[in-house]
Formats: C-alpha cells, sequence, structure tokens
C-alpha cells in the first residue's frame, strides 16, 4: 500500500511519491511528468484525460475542458458532447487518471493521498476537492497549500538555510502568494494571500485581445475552435518571448492572414493590468506577515508563468532586488507534496521537520448590534492569518424577550457586512425564554490543518449542536455517491493502451486544423496513413508508422510555431 502526493493544478497535475529518502515525480504513460488537467470525450464514448484531450480543445472543442479547477465549488458546468459536469466531477476524472498512473508505476494500491489546493481556496473549494478525491476513489486525509508545499520543497533543496521567504507560486489560472520562515527544521508559514481567477490564462486572454485590437478581429464573432485556437497561439507567443525578444503573432481568419507584432515591450504593457494585481496580493501578504519586504531574505518564484522574462523584471523593478525563479517551477509543488506525503510516512530523514500552516481567511459568525440591526456584521472569531489548527471560542446573547432560539449564521471572509462574505452554514440552538440578554450560546470554531472548520454551539439551556461546515451540495449521502460513481463510471476512461498512438492522431489532427496549403495536406496523409496501420492489425507496420508519423509531425509542429513567431533578424531586413 502506497501513499502518493497530487498537485491537482489549473493547467497541469502531478503525481509525486515520497522513496529513498526524497520526493520524486512519477512519469504519466507518455513519460511526461505533467499531465495536462484537460478532459476530452472521443468519439467511442470513453474519456481522454491529460495530453490526448490538450490536443482537442482546438479540434474539439464541444467536447473538450479545461481550467476547471478555477470554478472548483461553484456550479458552473461544463459540456461534454451532450453531457453537463461539474468542476468537482472533472477534477475527479483527472484524478483517476493519476491515481491509475500512479498504481501501475509502483505496482500497489493507493491506500492514502495528500493533494495541494491553493492556499487561497475556500470551504467550498476544499470540500469540491475532497469530494472529487472521494469521486476517483482516491483516500485523502490531507488537504496542503499550494505555497506551503512549495515552500517545504524549496527549503529543503536548500538544504533548511534559515531565513524568511516570500514564496510568489503564479501559474495558469490562480495565484498564491505565502511569506513562510524557515529555521532549522522548521517551516512556519506567516501570511498567505491569493487570488484563485488570476493567472498565465489571464495573459492568454489579454494578447488575444490585444491582437484582435491591433487587427480588428471580432473575438465575440470567432467560433469556440477559432477562439481556443487564438488563445493558443496567444500563449506560444507568450512562452515564446522567454526566449526570443521580438516577434509577429500570425493568425489565419478563413482566407485572410492577420499578423500583429509581439515583443518584450509590448508584452510588458499588455501584463500591466495582470501584474498590478499580482502586486496586490503580494503586498497584501506582506502586510499580515508583518515582515518588511527589505528583511526577507529571498523572493522564490514558481509556477509556470513566473517564467515569464516580464514578470521577473516587474517585480524586480518592484522590490528592487532580483527574484530566484525556481530550477524547475512546475515542479515545486509536487516535490513539496511528496515531502508532505513522507513527513506523513514518517521517514526517518524527515522526521524532525515541522510545518505549520496558517488560514488565508477570516472566520466568524454573524451578529447584530441591536433588535433593530437588519444587516448584521461579522463577528470574527478566527482571524486570518491564525496558526492552524485554530480553536477558538465566544459567547453569543440573545436580543429579544423571550427569545427562543439563537440562530448562527457562519460566514467566512474580511469584509465588515456578514452578508458581503462566504456564507459556509448555519445551526440553530434553543435557549429558555428570558429577558434579552441573559441567555446565551458558546460557540467553539475549530479549523483544522486541511482548512476545514467544525462548529460546536452550546446554549445555556445545555442544547448543543457540532457540524462540520460542509457545504451540502457537496457532501453527498451513501446513496447519491454510489449513484454519482456510477455515472462517472459510465464514461470508461480511454484504455492506456494506444495512448500514445492516440496522442499522434490528435496532435495531427490538431496540426491539420492550424496549418494550410501542402503542410495541412501532410498532416492529413499522416492521419490516413497511421489509420490504415491500425486497421492493419500489424504491430511491426504499427510502430514503424508511430515512429515515422512522430518525426514529421514534430517537423509540422516546428512550422506551425514558425508561422507564429517569426525570426527576429526578419523584422530588421524589411526596415530599410
Ligand atoms: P497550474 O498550477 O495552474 O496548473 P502551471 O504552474 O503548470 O499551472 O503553469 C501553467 C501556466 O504557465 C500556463 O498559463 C502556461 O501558459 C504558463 N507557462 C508555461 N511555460 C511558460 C513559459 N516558458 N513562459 C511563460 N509562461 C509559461
Ligand atoms: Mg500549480
Amino acid at each position: 500500500m502506497a501513499m502518493i502526493g497530487i498537485d491537482l493544478g489549473t493547467t497541469n497535475s502531478l503525481v509525486s511519491v515520497y522513496r529513498n529518502g526524497r520526493a520524486e515525480l512519477l512519469p504519466n504513460e507518455l513519460g511526461q511528468y505533467m499531465t495536462p488537467s484537460c478532459v476530452s470525450l472521443l468519439e467511442d464514448g470513453s474519456l481522454a484525460v491529460g495530453a490526448v484531450a490538450k490536443e482537442r480543445l482546438i479540434t474539439h472543442p464541444e467536447q473538450t475542458v479545461s481550467a476547471f479547477k478555477t470554478w472548483m465549488g461553484t456550479e458552473k458546468t461544463f459540456s461534454l458532447g451532450d453531457k453537463e459536469f461539474l468542476p468537482h466531477e472533472l477534477s475527479a476524472m483527472v484524478l483517476k487518471k493519476l491515481a491509475q498512473r500512479a498504481r501501475a508505476a509502483l505496482g500497489e494500491e493507493i491506500e492514502e493521498a495528500v493533494i495541494s489546493v491553493p492556499a487561497y481556496f475556500n470551504d467550498n473549494q476544499r470540500c469540491a476537492t475532497r469530494l472529487a478525491a472521494q469521486l476517483a476513489g482516491l483516500p485523502v486525509k490531507r488537504l496542503i497549500n499550494e505555497p506551503s508545499a512549495a515552500a517545504l520543497c524549496y527549503s529543503a533543496a536548500l538544504g533548511r538555510r534559515e531565513g524568511k521567504l516570500l514564496v510568489v507560486d503564479f501559474g495558469g489560472g490562480t495565484l498564491d502568494v505565502s511569506v513562510v520562515d524557515c529555521f532549522e527544521n522548521m517551516v512556519e508559514i506567516l501570511a498567505i494571500a491569493g487570488d484563485n481567477h488570476l493567472g498565465g490564462n489571464d495573459i492568454d486572454r489579454a494578447i488575444a485581445d490585444y491582437f484582435c485590437r491591433e487587427t480588428g478581429l471580432n473575438w465575440d464573432a470567432l467560433t469556440p475552435s477559432a477562439q481556443r485556437q487564438l488563445l493558443a497561439l496567444a500563449e506560444r507567443g507568450k512562452v515564446g518571448l522567454s526566449g526570443i525578444r521580438r516577434g509577429l503573432l500570425v493568425f489565419q481568419d478563413g482566407d485572410q492572414n492577420l499578423s500583429a507584432p509581439l515583443d518584450g515591450k509590448i508584452l510588458a504593457s499588455i501584463c500591466k493590468p495582470v501584474f498590478e494585481r499580482v502586486r496586490g496580493v503580494i503586498v497584501r501578504a506582506v502586510r499580515d506577515s508583518g515582515i518588511p519586504v527589505s528583511a526577507m531574505d529571498d523572493m522564490v518564484l514558481v509556477g509556470g508563468s513566473s517564467q515569464m522574462e516580464v514578470f521577473v523584471d516587474y517585480l524586480e523593478q518592484l522590490f528592487s532586488k532580483r527574484p530566484t525563479l525556481a530550477a524547475r517551477p512546475e515542479h515545486m509543488v509536487a516535490l513539496g507534496v511528496g515531502l508532505c506525503v513522507g513527513i506523513k510516512q514518517r521517514s526517518a530523514e524527515l522526521r524532525d521537520v515541522v510545518m505549520t500552516d496558517v488560514c488565508p481567511f477570516s472566520l466568524g459568525v454573524a451578529t447584530y448590534n441591536s433588535q433593530g440591526d437588519v444587516n448584521p456584521h461579522m463577528a470574527v472569531l478566527i482571524p486570518r492569518s491564525s496558526i492552524l489548527p485554530a480553536r477558538r471560542a465566544q459567547q453569543f446573547y440573545t436580543l429579544f424577550p423571550d427569545q427562543r432560539r439563537i440562530r448562527l449564521e457562519i460566514y467566512q471572509g474580511e469584509n465588515y457586512y456578514a452578508a458581503d462574505n462566504l456564507r459556509l452554514g448555519e445551526l440553530t440552538v434553543a435557549v429558555p425564554p428570558d429577558e434579552p440578554g441573559s441567555q446565551w450560546v458558546q460557540v467553539i470554531f475549530a479549523y483544522d490543518i486541511n482548512g476545514i472548520l467544525e462548529v460546536t454551539a452550546e446554549s445555556s439551556s445545555g442544547d448543543r449542536k457540532q457540524t462540520v461546515i460542509l457545504n451540502p451540495k457537496l457532501t453527498l449521502s451513501e446513496e447519491e455517491l454510489q449513484q454519482e460513481l456510477a455515472r462517472l463510471n459510465a464514461l470508461p476512461t480511454q484504455s492506456e493502451i494506444g495512448e500514445e498512438d492516440q496522442l499522434l492522431f490528435a496532435w495531427a489532427q490538431r496540426l491539420f486544423a492550424e496549418l494550410t496549403g501542402p503542410r495541412r495536406q501532410e498532416a492529413g496523409y499522416l492521419l490516413q496513413r497511421m489509420q490504415e496501420a491500425a486497421q492493419s492489425g500489424d504491430p511491426i507496420r504499427q510502430a514503424r508508422e508511430r515512429e515515422d508519423a512522430r518525426r514529421r509531425l514534430e517537423e509540422l509542429e516546428r512550422w506551425a510555431q514558425w508561422d507564429v513567431f517569426e525570426e527576429p533578424d526578419d523584422e530588421e531586413d524589411e526596415e530599410e
């Protein structure tokens, strides 16, 4: 029986284990550590999760979904063909795939999984993540905050050097910032802040908007497939700028070629509004930690989007200090979760490592100032940045003569008025009729290390109620759970055998969609050849075709990329 760690990302998901004295990533069936968090419904009614699905984003936009984690814990539905799914159901599909892979790689059943979540995930989002794990058949007892995992990984990589760190995790859909104090074997999270709707996806969209403005293209008039294609172009342009300094974005709209320049300066100005929001989040984390920026020993950048040079430059200007970009920024969280697994397993090397975390939001009860008060405010029991686990108690008194009940509404958030925060649930306890203010209820909030709240209320008459705050929509009865499992299991996951072929197929189809002229024809020809080889049932022929197809697709991919990014010299040639 094995224990695994999972970084369930908006863009990419990874699995790790702790063995041989270190955290290790497990490669997927395609030999890659990162599995795209994309799901696609295939023609035969099975599900593709990962690289194949990612290729299908452009060719089969109606059957394919991505970035659903951004909507975790909400009721936003995503359609795969004619079926609708909630974000946690799609996440369950990703988790299932990862677990299946881990089982195969380890040759063991999974006894337990630790999953990382954005520090800024609220109670709903955490419960939805747990439910996703449950639907994937993964026992999960521990959720760990992503930036805390990254900090753990970074401090371990440094040989546990002492110091105060600012960790910025800038991924595809979320931003997480934490201030961490490392000393000896302690990794103490001092403060966290974040934004669950801020990441590389926003930058892609901003570049696409810029492209539309420059070329007069109307975003809203584009088909879903064309929109995805434009976003993919924007992303490629963005990633390309990590290396090349100047380029041209070229997009084929019908039979006309549209183009707009993109270089570091333009990108910086496009990204400015996004970066300003990042700044706001960093400022909040730093302020909450009470440690001045000048006293930070290091600023560590993790997450795919932190590889943007313009981002590193922006932060350097902001802090008058060059931040450190982690060596493999996209692996840090998963490796940190792997370390957390090691700690849970009580591995010898990690026996003395202690990590403390804090709560990202304030938790409280709606309270009324007077009988006439119609808009209750928050009485905060656990302020944000309290060290976990946290436990606080407070008494609340009756307001009305002969009041029979005290109703407690529980909220999470920073706003003064309770209604402006996230409502987590309510409890009602009975009190004996009496004068106003003479009967009371004692409320105890217990917030565990997973960021999940338990509330106990006991009234002056001894009436006692207890609840783990779980969104009723996200907690299923045994029967509901079985129904839900049956619904998800009715969609078989694409078999691992042949995944490589499926990827080649999906890849060729995407290139067919993206390229034109003879290159498009070649993609079509490759598709036909692969299909014929598959039908022949001759494994040797299939293997040969596979190798050939891969080589030629790589070449076509270079063309597809080249179309997007012209070499900087070209531009200089044009200037006379
Ligand atoms: P998540 O944690 O949300 O799954 P990742 O940390 O894997 O995300 O980062 C994915 C994001 O990083 C995507 O938006 C992607 O476009 C962006 N990204 C990946 N590589 C680069 C790069 N070299 N330059 C800029 N952005 C990148
Ligand atoms: Mg991430």
